[in-house]
């Protein structure tokens, strides 16, 4: 690579929005042959909603919203802040938990008002031997939508499954498009269920989805894809992606993600915007074919 044109690409880059922090991320995003995106936050707009709750036992809406979200209020997962602000719209005081564990990749644990709450995936439903039995059409249902099932029980017993909708974000169709139409594969990796991601790499027409990866899951994850298909750029957001986007061939943070993503990237989408992915890919490609 000639130091003048990898000098021009930067610069060009800079143009556009793709901040370039290591100087063979042109040449290296060149041989990608798959791009792997986080799924939260970096495909979705990451800011969840509430839209929909079902019962079980005696339980009514709002006892079970106030001791969920009293637990959810100690979590930084998006989850958490659905779930906060639909208790804040039904006016409920929270009360204060104790003992509160959040259970990293399957969701959280606290006492409330002297009940014993579990909240998150089904999975943990599972380690937790709670049956979930009736509510595993409702969940289903939630998956194919694209929605997130979480489940929540109190003192042991299922109460409540609640829906969780994070929309894809408008560019993220075109963006997986214009990516095949580059001749890449594209991939997803997320924590969310089988079934969820399932339906929303479906929506997108992403070729490989790999679901229910713990947090620390990621970086084999990526490692899968990579032995699969070939050299791999990770697209992410969050500092859970931290690991996946150091190890990854090219890592690419977006300019609105956290912090600890940015520093772990290659490449830095400053405006946060998706198309950025294929901007940048372009540009690898323009740069690459100066240098030959
Ligand atoms: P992701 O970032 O893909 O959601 P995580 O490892 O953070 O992956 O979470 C995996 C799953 O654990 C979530 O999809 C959800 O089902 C459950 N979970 C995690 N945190 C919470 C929470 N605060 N409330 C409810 N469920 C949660
Ligand atoms: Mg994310």
């Amino acid at each position: 690579a000639t130091p003048t044109s990898i000098m021009v690409g930067t610069g060009r880059g800079a143009e556009m929005g793709v901040l370039l922090r290591k100087g063979d991320a042109l040449q290296r995003l060149d041989e990608a042959r798959v791009v792997a995106f986080d799924k939260t936050g970096t495909l979705t707009e990451g800011r969840p909603r509430l839209t929909g709750v079902t019962l079980a036992g005696d339980w009514n809406e709002d006892d079970m919203l106030r001791l969920v979200a009293a637990v959810e209020g100690q979590s930084e997962h998006p989850i958490a802040r659905a779930i906060e602000a639909a208790a804040h719209e039904h006016g409920l005081d929270l009360p204060q938990p104790e003992g509160f564990r959040a259970i990293s990749g399957f969701g959280l644990g606290a006492r409330v008002d002297d009940h014993d709450l579990l909240i998150g995936a089904a999975r943990l439903m599972e380690r937790e031997g709670i049956d979930t039995g009736a509510f595993v059409e409702r969940a289903t249902e939630m998956g194919a939508r694209g929605e997130t099932p979480v489940f929540a029980a109190i003192d042991g017993q299922l109460a409540a499954i609640l829906a969780v909708a994070d929309p894809v974000k408008d560019t993220s169709r075109k963006v997986i498009d214009r990516l095949h139409a580059q001749g890449l594969q594209t991939a997803m990796i997320t924590g969310d269920s089988h079934a969820t991601a399932k339906a929303i790499a479906g929506q997108l027409g992403i070729d490989h989805v790999e679901s229910e990866v713990l947090p620390d899951g990621k970086v084999a994850a990526l490692r899968a894809l990579r032995e699969r298909h070939g050299t791999v750029a990770f697209v992410g957001d969050g500092i859970n992606d931290a690991p996946a986007l150091a190890d990854a061939d090219i890592g690419i943070a977006l300019g609105s993600g956290t912090d600890v993503a940015i520093e772990a990237a290659d490449i830095v989408l400053i405006s946060g915007d998706l198309a950025g992915v294929v901007n940048a890919i372009g540009l690898s490609r323009a740069t690459m074919r100066n240098i030959r």
